[in-house]
């Protein structure tokens, strides 16, 4: 029902790294809120702690054991000091998951009822935590009627929202895409609409999509074609603006197998180009993006590093400096100026960008000769990240 790589992550054996092409390393500041799930023994504020050292400005946690159905209160304590610890790192995001035990559309009606009350206290714990999403999976059917499950799990979600809008809260339930594994719901995109249809329109109501869940359960993401497909099916099911989290996970296993087992970013079977796409993706820049890949201990900073490289890579382009001679220094100034570029662009590319930025830097490509590392270069040359261009004006005649 639940991912194992999310539970087994640390009696792993140390992961020897894959020497796949991430583009170089950054020093660009990412607005996009990333992390992954960090652990919290110790003591909640733990995960945002370790979280900063790694890198995140988003985590997830368990804010209760994710293998025991009942959970002492939090200790005001512990609550006062995950307030500070979010205040001093300034991670802006935090997201909880649920215990693993929990079926909302649980047939048994004492587990039902155990599951109702167990998640009640989770959304309780995220709203004194102020954490504005609990990610649940969407329970199984069990062999009862998939039907029937679908109509408890509605009916759940239907009560837990309403208990808690008459005592204003804040904190959602976001359900997630799953792998399809065993009789576990919310495998199809189709299932999560009938639930969001069946409760109604709630603030409070949203979807976390978890790449290498979706993967298994059928919707491809590997080439550009598929990866517009599977988004077209969720926005038609869905809709993208019921998003409120993203699980970035590679795949152990293939598309279709149904069968969920984590892999680090860019070695499974989803593979790095997908990740690429999906940090880069516009329509997708405001969603925090959590990694629940295997040996967090050594791995969440490798994974967050290759996640960053992708996003500043593909969005935010490639930075080189450009250097104007002649008569162009009236308008451009005699100094280099670093410019940021979209990736694969040519000298024609930036020549096109000067011309519509200076009136009097006309027919450039005419005109001009230009060198890329102190190298005359064709127009055709594609610019690389660091690349310092100097355009060269003919001799003034005189
Ligand atoms: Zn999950
Ligand atoms: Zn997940």
């Amino acid at each position: 029902m639940k991912s194992e790589s999310e539970n087994a992550a640390s009696e792993e054996p140390a992961h020897e790294l894959q020497s796949i092409d991430f583009p170089s390393p950054d020093s660009i500041e990412h607005s996009r809120l990333m992390g992954a799930h960090m652990p919290t023994a110790g003591g909640l504020k733990l995960s945002l702690i370790s979280g900063k050292k790694i890198g995140c400005t988003a985590i997830q946690l368990f804010t209760g054991s994710p293998r025991q159905w009942s959970h002492p209160p939090l200790k005001e304590s512990d609550i006062r000091a995950f307030h500070e610890a979010r205040a001093e790192t300034g991670i802006e995001f935090t997201v909880a998951h649920d215990s693993y035990l929990i079926n909302l559309a649980a047939p048994a009606a004492d587990v039902l009822e155990r599951s109702r009350d167990a998640f009640r206290g989770e959304l309780d714990r995220a709203e004194v935590l102020a954490i504005p999403w609990v990610v649940t999976h969407m329970g199984a059917h069990l062999d009862q009627g998939e039907d029937e499950a679908i109509q408890r799990l509605i009916d759940s979600l239907k009560l837990i929202l309403e208990e808690t809008d008459t005592l204003g809260y804040s904190s959602g339930v976001a359900l997630e895409t799953t792998a399809g594994q065993g009789t576990g719901l919310g495998w199809r995109f189709e299932q999560i609409g009938r639930v969001l249809d069946g409760v109604g329109p709630h603030p409070r109501l949203g979807v976390c999509l978890d790449t290498c869940h979706i993967f298994v359960a059928g919707y491809d993401i590997r080439d550009e074609a598929s990866y517009a497909a599977t988004w077209a099916e969720f926005d038609k099911h869905i809709g993208i603006d019921k998003l409120k989290v993203i699980h970035a996970n590679d795949a152990k296993k293939t598309l279709g197998s149904r069968v969920d087992r984590h892999e680090h970013i860019g070695e499974g079977e989803i593979g790095r180009d997908a990740f690429a796409r999906l940090v880069t993706d516009p329509k997708l820049l405001h969603i925090p993006i959590i990694l629940e890949t295997p040996d967090s201990e050594t791995m969440h900073e490798v994974n967050l590093q290759r996640l960053k490289r992708l996003a500043s890579g593909g969005a935010m382009g490639v930075q080189i400096s450009v250097q104007c001679f002649g008569h162009y220094t009236d308008v451009y100034g005699s100094d280099a100026r670093e410019i940021r570029i979209q990736s694969g662009w040519t000298l024609t590319d930036l020549v096109k960008k000067l011309e519509s930025e200076y009136a009097s830097m006309s027919d450039l490509a005419a005109r001009c000769r230009f060198a890329v590392n102190e190298e005359y270069s064709k127009l055709d040359t594609i610019l690389q990240e660091g690349d310092v261009v100097a355009v060269i004006p003919p001799m003034s005649g005189g």
